[in-house]
């Protein structure tokens, strides 16, 4: 990438917003906590107006994460679902056409179904793991394919180079996925074609579950120059003080993602040799049916998996109720280990007939593998099989 500066992401991280606040030489950059600018005479800044529009603390963290994403433009959002709303509307009107990812975050099957769809934006879903599943459900006025890989929770695979292509092929149709999952340390996205990179910064790249936020990037700089005015327009931008703690998380990401992804492996391939347990879907396992499209496009297996216990839904769900280290909670991406019940929270709008269709079933457990140490984590398991299902046939 010829955006990229000559470092590593791990380098990247810590020295991409490298200016220094020059009152004091504090190490961190300041929170620049304020609403407006001075005019050093009137019409005269220094490039900031009003916090609404931009402020210092919230570009120190989009240059961050423009740096990662390995292009010159991001933006930040207030949230991951801000990030998405403000796309869509910088780049749809009424009477366009979305195509979805048929598996993805309850959160963005909510903001159609329960809002874009009153102003007159049309949507499908679609079998996005080829661009065949794409193809068939383009339509003259396809605006956006919106895509998640991996997907929220199966860790379905969307083929995103082949689908770029089609899209590039028709003309006129942008692409944007979701990587939150991975990060552009995991998947670069832009780099396998894509018009826009989202993420809601809220998982991976804070980290810690400390703050709420969305980012997008892209190469395109009007498309950048559109997303500010909406943005601006509309009031999405994330707080300087949001962006600041979102910083400091962000500078161990690559030493994060490497423990969470070696962790997550490790506790899959328990959970799959554990005789109460019938499905594991991790990418990096050998069972899991999408592995060589993972490995096409990913440059790990991330941190995320989701598994199936041999017990009706409720002795499930008294399973997760007996886990001790494992926290029951929404959200993913933290140093904390978090188990979630898909069906009850994330996706709990649609009907189960739709949930079993996209292999979301009731007794899903869907597994955020945090920094803990692997063997704290498999023996709480090992205790909350023996306190619920047995852990034999
Ligand atoms: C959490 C999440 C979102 C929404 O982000 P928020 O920051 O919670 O608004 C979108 N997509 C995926 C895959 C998510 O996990």
């Amino acid at each position: 990438m010829s955006d990229r500066p000559d470092f590593a992401p791990s380098t990247l991280v810590i020295h991409s917003n490298r200016s220094y606040e020059k009152q004091s030489n504090s190490i961190l950059f300041p929170i620049h906590q304020t609403a407006t600018y001075i005019h050093e005479s009137v019409g005269v800044t220094k490039g900031y107006g009003y916090s609404r529009g931009a402020n210092p603390t919230v570009n120190a963290l989009e240059q961050a994460i423009a740096a990662i994403e390995g292009t010159k433009h991001a933006l930040c959002f207030r949230s991951g679902m801000s990030a998405i709303h403000t796309l869509c509307m910088a780049v749809l009107s009424a009477g366009d056409h979305v195509i979805l990812s048929d598996v993805i975050y309850g959160g963005t099957m909510r903001l159609f179904y329960q809002v874009l769809r009153h102003f007159g934006i049309e949507y499908d879903y679609a079998d996005t793991s080829s661009a065949e599943g794409v193809e068939a459900a383009l339509k003259p006025n396809t605006r956006l394919i919106f895509l998640e890989t991996p997907a929220n929770p199966t860790l379905k695979i969307s083929d995103i180079k082949a689908i770029c292509e089609l899209a590039q092929a028709k003309g006129n149709i942008l692409v944007a996925v979701d990587n939150t999952f991975l990060t552009p340390l995991l998947q670069n996205v832009l780099d396998l074609g894509a018009d826009v990179a989202m993420m809601s910064t809220t998982k991976y790249i804070d980290g810690h579950n400390a703050t709420i936020g969305g980012s997008l990037a892209t190469h395109d700089e009007t498309l950048t120059e559109r997303l500010r005015l909406v943005r601006k327009t509309i009031g999405s931008i994330q707080t300087p003080f949001d962006s600041w703690l979102a910083l400091q998380g962000m500078k161990t990401l690559p030493i994060r993602l490497e423990a969470h992804q070696k962790h997550a492996g490790i506790v899959a391939k328990w959970l799959e040799d554990h005789p109460r347990v019938v499905k594991v879907n991790y990418p990096g396992l050998d069972s899991f049916p999408q592995k060589k499209l993972a490995e096409k496009q990913q440059l790990g297996f991330g941190g995320m998996l989701s598994f199936e216990l041999d017990a009706s839904t409720e002795d499930s769900l008294h399973f997760m109720d007996a886990l001790k280290l494992c926290t029951c909670a929404e959200s993913l991406g933290s140093v904390e280990t978090l188990a979630t019940n898909p069906a009850t929270a994330s996706h709990c709008d649609l009907t189960r007939e739709q949930r079993e269709a996209l292999g979301i079933s009731d007794r899903l457990i869907r597994l955020s593998v945090g920094l803990e140490a692997p063997k704290d984590l498999i023996a709480d398991f090992e205790q909350a099989f023996a306190a619920t299902i047995g852990s034999s046939k």
